[in-house]
């Protein structure tokens, strides 16, 4: 028995290799350590969210988020154009309405500020790929996903035909891309046949298809005005608890048609990521959420962390876990040091 034990000990030491192998010898110094990275972040990784709201000048801080602003469309020209100028590809856009309503209605108006949002920026950035946000929830007063029933409860499928609608009208003023997040049971397939139907068949959706219900989205309902009145969302976002019913929810969404899969929030869900990595072969996104942007900043703000390596670690660890795109209001800051070779 010792015998055999022994004869373990030393076929694990020659398996291990030391003193031969010194997994150091790569790290020795930064060109070396460059030369083996595995993972490269690049401005093109990264889509800006923008919050835009109606009036002329409007620069308004988000508290929660400094740095971050809810603009009047002069002043998200200037932001697009600036990330455009740092080699980010896209934004995705979020509408603070001038009034809400039970059923949310100027998500789905031609003079939306969403659609207003769009055609500015195609008409005067023609190459900026815009994505805009398919919901209901910062246009409805009762600030739900959906139309509610007389029980008060989320009605999914009248709520389709307003997502749909909401995604042709965003289409129709220019949006590249639409992106359905109302966790809505079928909400790919209404979006897919209503663009198809209006002959919009080369607009891309790209699905929050595993959205959870976390406390990380705090700051960006504030920033949205989107908190509901009543209740909470865990009726139609996902139990946070849930990895396979996250599966699930990806491959319905690939199912019914959708051209990129997301995974929101990104960081409290890596292992979420990893898996859709390697079950689909869509482009994949990861929303790196507000309250992940407020924790570094305000962590920052009291000198407790670098902001700027503890930025660019959690954003490796996001495409390294999976993401070919990350949604970041870290965009321009990391464009920015990714440019000065940071
Ligand atoms: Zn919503």
């Amino acid at each position: 028995m010792s015998e055999l034990l022994n004869r373990k000990t030393i076929s694990i030491e020659r398996t291990a290799g030391f003193p031969q192998v010194r997994m150091r010898r790569l790290r020795r110094t930064a060109t070396l350590r460059h030369m083996v990275r595995e993972t490269n972040l690049q401005p093109h990784n990264f889509i800006y969210p923008l919050f835009v709201t109606h009036g002329h000048n409007v620069r308004i801080p988000i508290e929660p988020m400094p740095g971050q602003f809810q603009v009047s469309i002069n002043h998200l020209l200037d932001e697009v154009a600036e990330a455009e100028s740092l080699g980010i590809p896209a934004v995705l856009l979020f509408g603070v309405p001038s009034k809400k309503d039970p059923t949310g209605s100027e998500a789905y108006d031609t003079n939306g500020i969403i659609q207003e949002a769009a055609a500015a920026i195609k008409q005067a950035m023609p190459d900026m790929v815009v994505i805009t946000d398919v919901c209901l929830c910062e246009y409805t007063d009762h600030g739900h996903c959906g139309v509610l029933t007389d029980e008060g409860l989320v009605d999914n499928d009248s709520t389709l035909d307003l997502l749909a609608r909401t995604a042709v009208s965003q289409a129709q003023a220019g949006a590249d891309i639409v992106a359905p997040s109302a966790m809505m049971d079928g909400q790919i397939a209404a979006l897919r046949s209503a663009l198809d139907g209006a002959g919009l068949t080369d607009v891309p959706v790209m699905a929050y298809a595993s959205k959870f219900a976390s406390a990380f989205y705090g700051p960006f309902r504030i920033a949205a005005e989107s908190t509901p009145k009543s209740g909470d969302r865990k009726a139609y976002q996902m139990d946070n608890a849930n990895s396979r019913e996250a599966l699930r929810e990806l491959e319905q969404d690939a199912l019914e048609g959708a051209d990129f899969l997301m995974v929101k929030p990104a960081l409290a869900y890596l292992d979420i990521l990893a898996k859709a990595r390697e079950r689909f072969d869509l482009p994949i996104a990861a929303y790196n959420v507000s309250g992940e942007y407020s924790m570094l900043k305000a962590a920052a703000a009291n000198g407790w962390i670098d902001l700027d390596a503890a930025m660019m670690e959690m954003l490796t660890s996001i495409k390294r876990a999976g993401a070919d795109l990350i949604i970041t209001y870290f965009a321009k800051d990391a464009a920015k040091l990714l440019r000065a070779g940071g």
